[in-house]
């Protein structure tokens, strides 16, 4: 992508993000009911904008936009809110694994709908109630599977179990479901990626889950009770569904770096406003020395981790500078330092930042702030699995694709 139609491109996702997405952030923030903080609206606003369809394939009409485009307008949806940048996030991500691994007939079926559709979201379901850990880091055998269940039938499969924590979970018309499909194997060697369409029999949404967090994003259980998917529902090969996920967690990675970066680049920018208003000692905040040199430490840390973002989110597209660690290490680092950053801006507000009625947002951000220390895999097990990467001690054959190319 060049760099002219990158510039226009974050430029639409600017002014999404502040005509649209800032005004009604905070208002949709509060509300008790978790569901209630989604807005329809919002996403046909920003679909209207292009941004649904960011990541298409322009033979599918879409702008076709590259890993480190898309980080970068993740990373401005998120300065305005985090839940809307996840929305946006889990379906861009969710189309790019989706055009590598579907079949021709997958792509006419499923990608001419999601385009003339501006409610057209998708979801990903690979979180179990006891299986998390178990495949981020992954564990390779057979004590460790996922406990949802595909058993063979005529013409396809039938899938029992539950998926909880699932961004768009109730939102989204298409869901990519990884389950066991080879009894007595790891989940590594014996699971498949299946495309289920929401309304499906035996298939339904079970408790909306309510968050700290990242409300505007509505996160669900997806409950499976003797539901059948046909065999051209099958993504990718049988018994390969981690061929699946190993092409799916380069950009996965980098996104939820991104909308992690976003949320404290905001709390850096309303530290920085502050420290030049709020005067004590007859001078602004900034004019003391400690006040000044923690800005300039939050400005490095932000720094630092945006260069790592944009390394891994262009190596992403180029297999000739990627190297596996950059799909997950980048998230643990940026949420780490966000979560420096924020601590630090909202102690920078001091009793203003803690009042929730005093306009400031910073306990808003906060709690948004706390998010991606366990999203798309809790930091400590993401730093296991690049552990395990510089051992070269994953299981060679079902990893290859993640180790030497991604594209
Ligand atoms: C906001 C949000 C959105 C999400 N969206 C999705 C989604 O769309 N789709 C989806 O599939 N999932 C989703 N998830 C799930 C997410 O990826 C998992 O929640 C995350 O991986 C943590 O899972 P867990 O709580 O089961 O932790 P566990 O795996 O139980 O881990 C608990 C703690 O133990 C640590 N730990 C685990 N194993 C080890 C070990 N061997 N050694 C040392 N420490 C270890 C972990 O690092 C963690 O700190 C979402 C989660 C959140 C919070």
């Amino acid at each position: 992508m060049n760099e002219e139609r990158r510039r226009e491109i974050l430029g639409a996702a600017r002014r999404f993000a502040e005509e649209v997405v800032r005004p009604r952030a905070a208002e949709l923030d509060q509300k008790p009911d978790p569901e209630s903080c989604f807005s329809w609206e919002i996403v046909e606003r920003g679909d209207a904008y292009g941004l649904r369809t960011l990541t298409l394939d322009p033979a599918y009409g879409g702008a076709g936009a590259d890993t480190l485009t898309t980080a970068m307008v993740i990373e401005e949806l998120a300065r305005a809110d985090v839940g809307v940048a996840v929305v946006f996030a889990q379906t861009l991500k969710i189309i790019q694994a989706l055009q590598k691994a579907a079949t021709p007939a997958q792509k006419a079926r499923f990608l001419p709908r999601f385009r003339e559709d501006p409610r057209f979201l998708l979801a990903i379901g690979i979180t179990e109630p006891e299986t998390s850990s178990n495949y981020i880091i992954p564990y390779d055998h057979p004590e460790a599977p996922f406990r949802t269940i595909a058993t063979r039938a005529r013409g396809g499969w039938i899938l029992n179990g539950c998926k909880h924590f699932i961004s768009n979970g109730n939102r989204a018309q298409l869901y990519m479901i990884f389950a066991q499909t080879r009894p007595g194997a790891s989940l590594v060697e014996g699971s498949t990626c299946f495309l289920v369409e929401q309304g499906t029999p035996g298939f339904r949404i079970g408790r909306v889950h309510d968050k700290l967090g990242e409300r505007f994003t509505n996160n669900a259980e997806l409950i499976f009770d003797d539901c059948f998917v046909p065999d051209e529902n099958v993504l990718g090969e049988v018994d390969g569904g981690f061929e699946v996920l190993a092409r799916f967690f380069p950009a996965s990675n980098a996104y939820a770096a991104a909308t992690i970066l976003g949320v404290a680049e905001e709390a850096y920018e309303r530290a920085l406003r502050w420290a030049r208003t709020r005067v004590q000692g007859g001078r602004p905040l900034i004019e003391h020395d400690l006040i000044a040199a923690l800005l300039a430490e939050m400005k490095m840390k932000l720094d630092a981790a945006r260069a790592y973002v944009y390394q891994a989110a262009w190596a992403a597209d180029h297999p000739e500078a990627w190297e596996p660690t950059l799909g997950a290490l980048p998230k643990v680092f940026a949420s780490q330092v966000a979560w420096e950053v924020v601590t630090a801006a909202f102690e920078l507000h001091g009793g203003y930042g803690f009042m929730k009625d005093m306009g400031t947002g910073m306990e808003k951000l906060l709690r948004d702030a706390s998010t991606f220390l366990h999203s798309d895999g809790a930091n400590r097990s993401l730093l296991l699995k690049a552990a395990r990467f510089i051992r070269r001690a994953e299981p060679a054959l079902v990893w290859k694709s993640y180790l030497q190319a991604t594209a």
